[in-house]
């Protein structure tokens, strides 16, 4: 894999017509948001007939049906995903169901965090560098990086993530960006009353997990920023319903999806209620990597776990058109993503340097 066969999997994209891309785009604004290990199975077809009702699996026998459950997956995948499917996939394209062959794959093969958001933010599937989720400086320049470093969006580009190593991913320390993760309380002189709560309700409600907040903080937060120091580029990364998926509890896993699409929601009416944001702003919504399908794998994924490389990837905004769920064979994969936000804000990716990244991580250079 090069830097040559990246370009063209990401002019296919473009050539395939699916996001417009030119010199005129209306987009000037960008929000990512991810939802970390949220299977495409539940986001096509719903609750799990497998997983639903099974007593290891849900704390109370029965608990979900009523909500969730429905022969029909399209009306399954409606009650677990109202916004989901009732607006972003009338007004957007959703990418990834594999029923009808449109896949969406991360390039990677480690299948875990750390390597799938290093591929989706940076382009760059570094097998050989991002190999562990410790806390270790990102290598790559992320797309965010990018534009940090161009005159039009320095130091308007945020991100807020549930996990606490995201600030490494994103290499705050080098790239500049502020990235509040984890633990982390928002900071600065002047907070509003809502931050100075939401640091306090932080403090005082830990959750169920040492790494990873619950997806609440990270939401509001993020909502903060975004109503009054207006990010041009943020990125929203969730992270409840993997945990909940590790713990095995298909119930929490199921409530945090449909929370997240209300989150997502309410993210989408606030830009589109505001002139700044509004037409003018693409929201994309993707995933770091899939979970495995049986009783036991969908609770991991890995290298090792057999569709855990399976992702999906929605749009939204003024320069895509509405094709909504895409229905016919293709193939796109996580790597794209940054070619295709550099594509959708009228912007040439910078290419020169990701092709000597790519020489670094093959040894090609001694750039050290
Ligand atoms: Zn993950």
């Amino acid at each position: 894999m090069n830097s040559f066969k990246l370009l063209a999997i990401a002019l296919l994209l473009f050539s395939q017509d699916l996001f417009a891309q030119s010199k005129t785009t209306k987009t000037e604004h960008v929000v990512l948001v991810t939802l970390d290990g949220l299977r495409w199975q539940e986001l096509f077809r719903g609750a799990d007939s497998l997983l639903v009702d099974d007593t290891g699996m849900v704390a109370s026998s029965g608990s979900l049906l009523d909500e969730f459950w429905h022969a029909d997956p399209n009306v399954r995948r409606e009650k677990l995903f109202p916004f989901v499917w009732g607006t972003l996939a009338q007004q957007g394209q959703v990418y990834g169901n594999r029923s009808f062959g449109a896949k969406v794959d991360t390039q990677n093969k480690l299948w875990f965090s750390y390597p799938g958001y290093n591929e989706l933010l940076s382009g760059i599937a570094d097998d050989i560098r991002i190999r562990s989720n410790d806390k270790v400086p990102n290598p790559n320049m992320t797309f965010l990086e990018y534009l940090n470093e161009m005159p039009a969006y320095r130091n308007k580009v945020m991100a807020f993530g549930g996990w606490d190593v995201f600030p490494f991913i994103i290499n705050e320390s080098r790239s500049g960006i502020p990235v509040n993760a984890g633990f982390i309380p928002a900071e600065g002189t002047f907070l509003s009353e809502k931050e100075k709560l939401l640091n306090r309700l932080q403090e005082e409600i830990r959750g169920p997990w040492e790494s990873v907040r619950l997806d609440a903080f990270t939401h509001h937060y993020a909502m903060e920023a975004l109503r009054y120091q207006k990010p041009s580029i943020l990125y929203l990364a969730y992270g409840e319903t993997d945990d909940w998926a590790h713990d095995g509890k298909y119930d929490e896993y199921l409530k945090s999806a449909r929370q997240t699409d209300a989150y997502l929601k309410e993210i989408w009416e606030t830009i589109q209620s505001d002139p700044y944001y509004q037409n003018k702003t693409t929201m994309l919504i993707t995933v770091d990597h899939g979970r495995g399908t049986t009783k036991t794998s969908w609770k991991s994924h890995g290298a090792d776990v057999p569709g855990a490389g399976q992702v999906w990837l929605i749009a939204i905004g003024p320069d895509t058109p509405p094709l909504g769920e895409i229905e016919v064979e293709g193939q796109w994969y996580s790597a794209m993503l940054p070619r295709t936000i550099f594509g959708l804000l009228g912007l040439d990716y910078p290419e020169k340097k990701a092709a000597s990244e790519w020489k670094e991580i093959l040894g090609l250079t001694n750039s050290k």
